[in-house]
């Protein structure tokens, strides 16, 4: 099919003002315009959407898309529209009377996307007559079939049946993640069996990834706060693990003068969807959020992801942080950790069903939080992916932690647990190492034992952080069936009496060895080289202005990346803003006014200047 490339990269510009696919997508594309099957694995931000979508404007008739998403949907739609694409959804959202103009506007061959919910399609289908014209099925969230995937949906899990009644219409099934059996299940639950697979790395290499280990609460804090004035202006999301502790955070932030609101599971629904708006909108930049938040929402420029605890796996950590930089820019994930976070993590686990594999994956996500070795390799490795070079995007990559010779540290802490009988967990013990005169400590009597005080160089940041290695290394435990207690290890035992070495990681307060004030005065503002960081933020004034006037999220006027590239190539004619990247056919029209007058505005008002 050689002309069907042109009129996929003809489609690929009109509507989407794009000059190139992104790997993978043309393949897909030229694969179900034959009439195959497929299943598409990409990670978030891949560009999965195109998939589907190109091939509904190929072909004559409507593709189907099947979301178990449904605040998504209106989104997605309204997306689609403004791209000048004709789509409408049929969910329980909508009233009747709408789904049934909408499904009227289908027969009358005027949508070409229709979106709709698992649950609906299946009741529907059967009153659908032929003259429907469906050209293609598009099953989005493809893991929520599975039982072994980490969303399983029993609605979805009758979609089988869908093959029947539309024989011969291409099925594409798409996620984000699906392992080897989720992949099988997949195949088998939407009776697809020859569907071709087609994989993309899941890795996102514009995240940077950083873990910052051992602070105390307050110290926390104040990264946090650090860390959110470098960014100043961004939209992200700080996971926590409580909801009470989102409550806390989101007070503690404003009382800052910094704009954060909580979004947790226990929250009325009204008050969700209008904090999610204003997220959405650009008018609330951030976000403590228990993992409820983040699924349903489609938001392209979430700048940052911050965990304020340790996730309890490395699937939930990797989904959390892929929600920033959809778009493509520069994003960055943060993670704390410390041995508070360990400790509930492994009650939760211990207590969970499934024990022995949820300790499993605690213990891998700990191996990440402690890593020597860049951190995307892990990521990737633990995802059985190949990826053989360093990221030069992650903190070990960026400071490559200083090891030395930690045995003599080792053995202070094991000696201060020997000589209490292996009865202290782990605040006592750092308070017996350094010589805390606390009544807990003094009235035990733990002030006369030996190596009482002997590990008072130390801050108590540094034994948390020396003590989740020694963890980590497996030279104690924590007994949970005794009270929290830290117990030594016969490995332990070697280093206690010097049989063996260990090394460790240095600590540093904020990982980083001499770049402490630099990091402090410098403002990460996320403009690429040449592009004026004033144009960049009047024009993002600009598109705020139209989104509000319009009724749209502002990402869905143009996203952070357009705007980016607008404020360096400074287009100052309607064809010149007409050819830019990212920019449709449609919005040009509707667009080009309002940007090109800004920027030649404010590029008089420069020269005057000068
Ligand atoms: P996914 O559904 O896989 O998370 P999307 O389909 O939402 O990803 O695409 C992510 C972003 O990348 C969107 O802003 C989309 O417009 C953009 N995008 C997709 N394909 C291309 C392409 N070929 N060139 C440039 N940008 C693209
Ligand atoms: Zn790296």
């Amino acid at each position: 099919m050689p002309d069907l490339k042109q009129k996929a990269l003809a489609i690929l510009k009109k509507f989407y003002g794009y000059d190139t696919f992104h790997p993978l997508q043309y393949q897909v594309i030229e694969h179900v315009m034959k009439g195959n099957d497929a299943l598409a694995i990409m990670p978030t931000g891949g560009g999965k959407s195109l998939c589907y979508q190109i091939p509904a404007l190929l072909n004559k008739g409507c593709a189907i898309v099947v979301s178990p998403l449904l605040a998504l949907m209106k989104d997605q739609v309204d997306a689609l529209i403004s791209n000048g694409i004709p789509a409408a959804a049929i969910n329980s959202m909508q009233s009747e009377a709408q789904n049934r103009t909408v499904i009227d506007n289908v027969y009358a061959q005027n949508v070409k996307l229709l979106y709709i919910s698992p649950e609906r399609l299946l009741e529907d289908m059967n009153k659908w007559s032929n003259d429907l014209n469906i050209s293609l099925i598009a099953i989005d969230e493809a893991h929520c079939i599975s039982h072994w995937g980490h969303d399983f949906r029993p609605e979805y899990s009758q979609l089988s049946v869908v093959k029947d009644r539309f024989p011969g219409v291409p099925v594409l099934a798409l996620t984000a993640t699906a392992d080897r059996l989720t992949r099988i299940d997949i195949k088998e639950q939407l009776n697809i069996p020859d569907a071709k697979l087609f994989i993309k790395s899941l890795d996102r290499p514009n995240i940077s990834l950083n873990v910052l280990r051992g602070l105390s609460g307050k110290q926390k804090l104040s990264r946090i706060v650090d860390f959110i004035e470098q960014h100043h202006g961004q939209s992200g999301i700080i996971y926590c693990l409580s909801r009470k502790s989102t409550e806390t955070l989101a007070h503690n932030l404003r009382v800052l003068g910094i704009n954060a609101q909580a979004f947790h599971a226990g929250m009325s629904t009204a008050e969700k969807l209008r904090i999610q708006k204003d997220f959405i909108n650009d008018d609330l930049p951030i976000i403590c959020a228990t993992i409820a938040f983040g699924m349903g929402i489609d938001k392209s420029n979430i700048r940052w992801i911050i965990h304020s605890n340790m996730p309890k796996n490395i699937e939930s950590y990797y989904q959390e942080i892929g929600r920033a930089g959809r778009d493509g820019l520069k994003a960055d994930a943060l993670m704390f950790y410390s041995f508070g976070d360990v400790k509930t993590l492994m009650s939760f686990a211990h207590d969970s069903g499934q024990s022995m594999v949820n300790i499993e994956k605690l213990n891998r996500m700990q191996q990440f939080a402690e890593a020597t070795v860049c951190r995307r390799r892990m990521l990737l490795s633990y995802f059985n992916e190949r990826y053989d070079h360093d990221c030069c995007n992650c903190d070990v990559c960026n400071n490559p932690p200083d090891r030395f010779d930690g045995t003599q540290l080792c053995q202070m802490a094991m000696s201060a647990m020997v000589r209490t009988d292996q009865t202290v967990g782990f605040m006592t013990l750092i308070d017996i190492l350094r010589g805390s005169r606390k009544s807990e400590i003094i009235s035990n009597g733990y002030d006369r034992i030996k190596t009482y005080g002997v590990g008072r160089d130390l801050t108590t940041s540094m034994w948390n952080a020396y003590l989740l290695q020694m963890l980590q290394l497996g030279l104690i435990y924590i007994a949970y069936e005794d009270n929290d207690h830290l117990k030594i290890t016969a490995f332990g035992h070697e280093v206690l009496y010097g049989k063996t070495q260990v090394m460790l990681s240095r600590f540093y307060y904020d990982n980083k060895k001499s770049t402490k004030t630099e990091s402090k005065q410098k403002r990460i503002v996320y403009v690429e080289d040449g592009v004026d960081p004033d144009l960049f933020e009047l024009l993002r004034d600009t598109r705020s202005a139209i989104a509000k006037a319009t009724g749209v999220p502002p990402y869905v006027v143009f996203s952070d990346k357009v705007l980016m590239v607008m404020a360096g190539e400074k287009p100052k004619t309607k064809a010149q803003f007409g050819t830019m990247y990212g920019v449709a056919e449609i919005k040009t029209e509707k667009y080009w006014r309002q940007f090109t007058s800004v920027i030649v505005d404010y590029l008089a008002q420069k020269a005057q200047k000068r």
